[in-house]
C-alpha cells in the first residue's frame, strides 16, 4: 500500500476505504505483487543450481497465500500436521512438503509419513523410534549449532538451552544412531531465530552444517532455516538479502565440490515473503483525552493482532482517512479488557472518531495468531491480485463461535 497524491492505494488504483466499504473493519489485506517481488528478490539473490525456497505457512496459513507461492515455484514449510494437510490441500506436492515438529507424539510423525511429506527430526529418542518404525524412510536432522541469533528470547531457538534441535555436540551419538539403524538422512537443517540482521549469523550456522554434512553420505539438501529480519518502517534495518546471496552461494558451491556433489540450498522464509505484503485496518471507536495521553481506541485488539502486546514488535501506524492531518501525539490500543497496546506515543496525522488506521507488516504472525479472545470475530481477509480484490476469508459470525460447543440438557 502506497501514498500516492495524498491518498492511500493498493497496485496504484484501490482504494483500502473502498475496500473497508465493501469487506468491513477491522479487515487484513495482503498484496500479491509485493509477495511475488519478494519471492523473486530471494531467488535472484542467490545463483546456484539447485535453490529450494519453502514457505513457512505458519506466518500466513490461507490456503490463496499459499497457492500463490506454490504458483511461484515454492515448497513448503510445516510444523504440524494439520499445516501439512492444509499444504497437500493447496496442491503442493508431499515432496515439496517438508515437516519441522517440535515435541510432537509420534502418531502425528506416523500420520506425516502416511501423507509422504518430507521429515526433519529434531530430537535423537524420536530418530531412534523413527529408525525401527520406518526403516526405510528418509529423514532431515534438525541440528542445533549453538548460535545465539533472533530479535527477542522467544523467537531465538538456536541458542543451548533452546528445545530446538539435536545438539552439535551430541553429533557422534547421532552418527552412532544414524548408523546403527541404516537410516538414511537426506538433509540436515538449522533455524535459529527468527528476525536475524547479520547475514554473517548464517554464515557462522552454516560452516557448522557443512562439518556435520560430510558425516552423512546421502544428502539431497542443506537447509538454512530462516530468520530473513525485515523493515518495520521506513529506512529501517533489514537482512541483507543480497550480500547473503553471494557470501553463502559461493561458500555452499564451494562446499558442494568438497562433498562431491551438487545439493540443494533450501531456506525456509515466512516473514520475509509475506509480512509487508499485508496491512491490518481497524476503526477509531473513540478518542479519548486523559491527564497525560490522548488514546486511539480501535474496533480491534489483541485478538486479532497480538504481535505488539506479545512481542512487543513494532507496527508501523497511519492515518488512512486523514493522512495529511496535522500530526500530533496518540497511544494506539484496543478494545479488549485488559491493556491492550498496538503503540505508545505514536505521530498520527489528526485521528478523529471513525477513521480508518493502517498497520503495517500485517502479513506474518497477525491473522494466523488471531483469537476469539472476549467472544470477538476474527476478521476477513481479502487478497489483492493483478489491481483486483478477492475475499478470501469470510468474517466469522456467532454461529461459528458457537459451533463446536455442546449444549448440555441439564442446563438446557
Ligand atoms: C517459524 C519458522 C520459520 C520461519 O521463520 P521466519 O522468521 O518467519 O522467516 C522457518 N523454519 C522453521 C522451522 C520455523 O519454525
Amino acid at each position: 500500500m502506497e501514498l500516492q497524491n495524498g491518498q492511500y492505494c493498493f497496485q496504484g488504483s484501490l482504494n483500502p476505504l473502498d475496500l473497508i466499504e465493501t469487506y468491513g473493519s477491522p479487515l487484513y489485506v495482503y498484496d500479491a505483487a509485493r509477495i511475488t517481488s519478494q519471492y523473486n528478490r530471494l531467488v535472484s539473490a542467490f545463483s546456484v543450481p539447485d535453490l529450494r525456497i519453502h514457505y513457512a505457512c505458519k506466518a500466513l496459513t490461507n490456503i490463496n497465500i499459499l497457492r500463490l507461492l506454490r504458483q511461484l515455484g515454492a515448497g513448503l514449510d510445516t510444523v504440524s500436521i494439520q499445516e501439512v494437510w492444509i499444504g497437500l490441500k493447496s496442491g503442493f506436492a508431499p515432496n515439496d512438503i517438508l515437516y519441522t515438529p517440535n515435541c510432537v507424539s509420534m502418531e502425528e510423525i506416523n500420520m506425516a509419513v502416511e501423507a509422504g511429506v518430507r521429515i526433519n527430526i529434531d530430537n535423537i529418542s524420536i530418530l531412534e523410534q523413527f529408525g525401527h518404525l520406518h526403516p526405510d524412510y528418509p529423514v532431515c536432522l534438525r541440528i542445533n549449532p549453538h548460535i545465539n541469533a533472533g530479535g527477542n528470547s522467544k523467537i531465538s531457538v538456536g541458542h543451548i538451552d533452546s528445545k530446538f534441535g539435536i545438539s552439535i555436540h551430541q553429533l557422534p551419538h547421532l552418527i552412532k544412531v544414524v548408523e546403527t539403524l541404516g537410516i538414511r538422512i537426506e538433509g540436515i537443517h538449522m533455524h535459529t531465530g527468527s528476525d536475524i540482521l547479520d547475514s554473517d549469523v548464517f554464515l557462522r550456522g552454516a560452516e557448522i552444517l557443512f562439518q556435520a554434512a560430510l558425516h552423512f553420505p546421502d544428502l539431497d539438501y542443506i537447509d538454512f532455516g530462516s530468520g530473513f529480519k525485515v523493515a518495520y518502517y521506513e529506512n529501517g534495518v533489514e537482512t541483507d538479502i543480497e550480500e547473503l546471496g553471494r557470501n553463502l552461494g559461493a561458500r555452499f558451491q564451494a562446499f558442494c565440490k568438497e562433498y562431491g556433489r551438487d545439493l540443494g540450498l533450501m531456506f525456509e522464509p515466512g516473514k520475509f515473503l509475506v509480512s509487508d505484503a499485508g496491512v491490518f485496518f481497524a476503526r477509531v471507536n473513540v478518542v479519548k483525552t486523559t491527564p497525560s495521553t490522548v488514546f486511539a481506541g480501535l474496533d480491534s485488539g489483541l485478538n486479532h493482532l497480538i504481535r505488539p502486546m506479545f512481542y512487543e514488535a513494532y507496527h508501523e501506524i497511519e492515518n488512512v482517512t486523514n493522512p495529511g492531518g496535522k500530526p500530533r501525539i496518540y497511544t494506539v490500543v484496543g478494545y479488549i479488557c485488559e491493556t491492550d497496546t498496538f503503540g505508545v506515543n505514536r505521530k498520527i496525522p489528526e485521528i478523529r472518531e471513525g477513521d480508518i488506521l493502517a498497520m503495517r507488516n500485517a502479513g506474518a504472525y497477525c491473522f494466523s495468531m488471531a483469537s476469539n479472545y472476549n467472544s470477538r470475530f476474527r476478521p476477513a481477509e481479502v487478497l489483492i491480485h493483478d489491481g483486483k480484490d478477492y475475499l478470501i476469508r469470510e468474517r466469522e459470525t456467532l454461529e461459528d463461535l458457537l459451533k463446536k460447543q455442546i449444549e448440555i440438557p441439564i442446563f438446557a
